[in-house]
Order: structure tokens, then sequence, then C-alpha cells
């Protein structure tokens, strides 16, 4: 049988079966560690990887035809579910005028105006292609434009796999051994990991270096350590404090923009930062990301200033065409952002019924459309230390479980439930069932 030939990735010595090879072993025998991005293999929670075959609406599909409610949602991008006609249609009449050109085009320039009008402090913007991209360029320029090279980052961020991002990630990046895996010991040297939420922190790494500080660069809504919420004063503590030490404070907007409305983590924060790094949602599925800020700090990239960054599908008119109709539909759909809270609140306030009935000490946050729990007693997440508390052993037999019940959750305790439009009703309810009976097995 097909599962029969299923080996947990990790495993070191593959044996081939003589019969058909499953995905698993021919994925082991062809990816590195059998995958493209480590989350996937399922090193988080044990067992056999998941192998998709298809996706559509709030729905991905195994190899068997098997469906399941996906909860992971392509990690944040997919607002709409996976195949949203809107995204879905005319696309080879975008593709009939070419997927990159390698040169400046009227799209390119109306997508950096509508996104300027709902993200007034991004003056200056340049598109790239992933999330990865666009932090590592915006540290780029903000360590031109003041002339130093000290980066604050927080532990449990993710900001994407360039070196100095990976020191204590959160998502799914392992680097604890810095040394070991492949970051230099002069980066090193330029960072500094403070802990999310704590100000005290931030001021005990960067005491007597206040003047070599570049940057502070922080998700002012974390997405990456669970769900993870600013304390009141923390965001303008940074404010404040870059202000103060002539250094630039950078928001990474990838999960929050677009997920948390058109303008962004940023103007319900009521902080404005000097850059913002922006992603995934905004292509719908569709690779295009952007940093941009400050004008005067933006000159300091060529050709106007002396740092670069550029490439050859910056801008290209295919992704920009994806964009422009993500941004279509949310204008033209105010009511997405109700439905989709509507739904997230449903979702939550169903399991907060199971932890009761069952009375089990869990927190579950649900803030718009991203719903959250963790298996540790106690408050919400706040920081790094907490999310590492939770118990790894209850969150995989919990996946597994889930799993069984046709419900596709992320396989890793940093990440968060994403809803979509494409959630329906019914599908919330069916969640809700699964959890309760998940749980019931799990003891
Ligand atoms: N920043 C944040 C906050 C992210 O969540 C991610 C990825 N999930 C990234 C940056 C990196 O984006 P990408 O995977 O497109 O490189």
């Amino acid at each position: 049988m097909h599962g029969e030939k299923r080996r947990a990735i990790g495993t070191k010595n593959i044996s081939f079966p003589t019969g058909r090879l499953s995905s698993i072993e021919r994925a082991q025998a062809v990816l590195a560690g059998g995958c493209d991005s480590p989350v996937r293999s399922g090193w988080g929670v044990g067992g056999p990887m998941f192998v998709q075959a298809r996706a559509s609406g709030a729905y991905a599909f195994d190899e068997e035809g098997r469906r399941y409610v996906d909860y992971i949602m392509a990690y944040g991008p997919l607002l709409f579910g996976h195949t949203h006609p809107a995204l879905t249609t005319g696309l080879d009449e975008l593709a009939r005028h070419g997927f990159v050109w390698g040169t400046t085009h009227p799209e390119e320039i109306r997508l950096a105006e509508r996104i300027r009008g709902y993200l007034p402090s991004m003056e200056r913007m340049r598109f790239v292609t992933t999330g990865t991209e666009a932090m590592m360029s915006a540290i780029r320029v903000a360590r031109a434009f003041t002339q130093r090279s000290l980066i604050l980052k927080f532990a449990g961020n993710y900001h994407g796999h360039f070196d100095l991002a990976l020191l204590d990630a959160g998502a799914s990046a392992h680097t604890s051994n810095a040394a070991a895996s492949g970051i230099p010991g002069g980066v090193l040297r330029d960072v500094a990991v403070a802990r999310y939420n704590d100000l005290a922190s931030v001021d005990a790494f960067l005491r007597g270096r206040e003047h070599e500080l570049a940057a502070i660069i922080v998700e002012p809504i974390v997405g990456n350590m669970g769900y993870v919420t600013p304390v009141e004063g923390f965001l303008e503590g940074l404010r404040e404090r870059t202000t103060r030490y002539g250094a630039l404070l950078i928001f990474d907007e990838v999960i929050t923009w677009l997920r948390f409305g058109l303008r962004g983590a940023q103007a319900r924060a009521g902080v404005t930062p000097d850059m913002t790094a922006i992603g995934k949602i905004m292509g719908g599925g569709a690779p295009i990301a952007a940093f941009g800020g400050r004008e005067d700090v933006m000159t300091a990239l060529a050709p106007q200033g002396g740092t670069f960054t550029g490439g050859t599908h910056g801008g290209n008119p295919f992704c920009v065409g994806m964009a422009h109709r993500v941004l279509d539909l949310l204008e033209s759909h105010p009511q997405y952002y109700d439905d989709m809270r509507e739904r997230a609140e449903r979702l939550a306030d169903g399991i907060r019924a199971i932890f009761a009935r069952r009375e089990l000490p869990y927190a579950v946050v649900q803030h718009e459309s991203i719903v959250d729990f963790k298996f540790r007693a106690g408050p919400p997440n706040r920081n790094y230390d907490d999310a590492r508390a939770a118990d790894k052993k209850a969150y995989a037999a919990y996946w597994h479980a889930m799993l069984e019940r046709g419900m596709l959750l992320p396989p890793s305790q940093n990440e968060v439930m994403f809803v979509s439009t494409a959630h329906s009703t019914a599908d919330i309810d069916a969640t809700i069932e699964a959890i309760g009976a998940a749980l019931e097995k799990n003891g």
C-alpha cells in the first residue's frame, strides 16, 4: 500500500521499495531534506511529510484525493483562499503581456502609488520578489544611510533567511548554533537579539553601543512565535529610542500589511516607522514584495546614492498585475475583512468553549483573521521564551489527530492559523468539532 512506503523525514538510510516510489521517497532522493523549506518536512511534528496534490478555496488535497480544511494558507498570503476566481481567471491575458521585461513600466508606478496611498510612510519604495529580499534590502539601505552597522532584532521574529535575520529567528528557522549554520562570525558582531515586548532588554543590549545602531527591525504584530501583540508602549519605545540615537525603525509588515487591513499594523499602532517591508500577501500568491520608507533614507540607493539593490524580477509586470488584482478585490469588497473576522471569532469562541469544558488552561488569541493557541498554561505568548515553553509533544499529537480528521494545521507551534474568505461557517464548525475530538483522543 502507498502509505506503507512512507517514511519519516530524517530517516537516513532510505531503502527503495521495488514497487512505485512514494512522493516522500522521491522527494528525499532529489530535494535537500526532502523539501524546499524545512517546516514542510514536518520536523516540528514528526511522522511523514504532508504531500499536497492540489488546492481549491479553503481546501488542500493529498495525493489520494482526500480533502483537508487548510489553515496553513501558504503561511499568510492567501487572504481569499487558494483559487479565488478574481485571481485565477484571465491569467493568459496577463501573461500575453509578458512575464518579465527588465524595464520600468506604468503599472509598476501605479502600484507604488496605490501602496503609498495606504502606507504613507513608504514615501519611496522598490519592488523585489520575497519578504527575505525586502528585509535584507531595507537593512542595507539603513546601514548605508546611517553609516553604521549594528542591527537590533527580536528573538522569535522572522524576517527571512539572510544571515543576520536567522539568529534566534521564529517561524521554523533553527539557527541556535550560528557558527555551525553558515553565518559568518563578522555578522554576529553587528547584531543584537533582544526580547520582544521588553524595552529593558533593548536598553541592556544597546548600552554603550547606542551610536553604533543603524536600525531596530521588528514585526509590529508578530505571527512567527505564535501570535504576539506588542504591549502598550513597546513600539512607541522603539520609536523613541531609534530617534534619540539617530537610527532607523524598520517595520516588517510581511504578515501584517493587508492581513490587518489596507493600512497595516502601522496605522493600528499609530507608530510611523522610517522603513517598511511588505510581501507575499500583496501578490495573492504570486511572488512580489517591496521595501521603502522616508525619501531621504531611500536616496541612499543607486542611482542617487552609493548602495545597491536590484534584480531581474523586481516589479515584473505579471506579479505587479496580480498585486493590482489583490488591491482591486479588497477595495471592491470591504466586507471581506468583516467576513474573515466573524469566522475567526466563531472559531476562537468554539475553541474556548472546548477548553472551558475540558478545563484546559490554554489561552486562545484571535485578531482579525488570525487564530492561535499554544499548549502552554497561562496568558498568550508575549515573547520567544513563552513560545519555547509550549509543549511540543502535545502539539505534535494534536496536529496528527487533526490531520486524521481532515484538518491541515501548520506543522509547527511557532505558526498560527490563518482564516480566509474561502473558509465557510460549515468549515469552521467542522474544525471546532475536529478540535474537540482530537483533544479528546489526546486525553
Ligand atoms: N518577514 C515576515 C514577518 C515573514 O513572516 C516572512 C515569511 N513568512 C518573511 C519576512 C520572509 O518572507 P519570504 O518567505 O517571502 O522570503
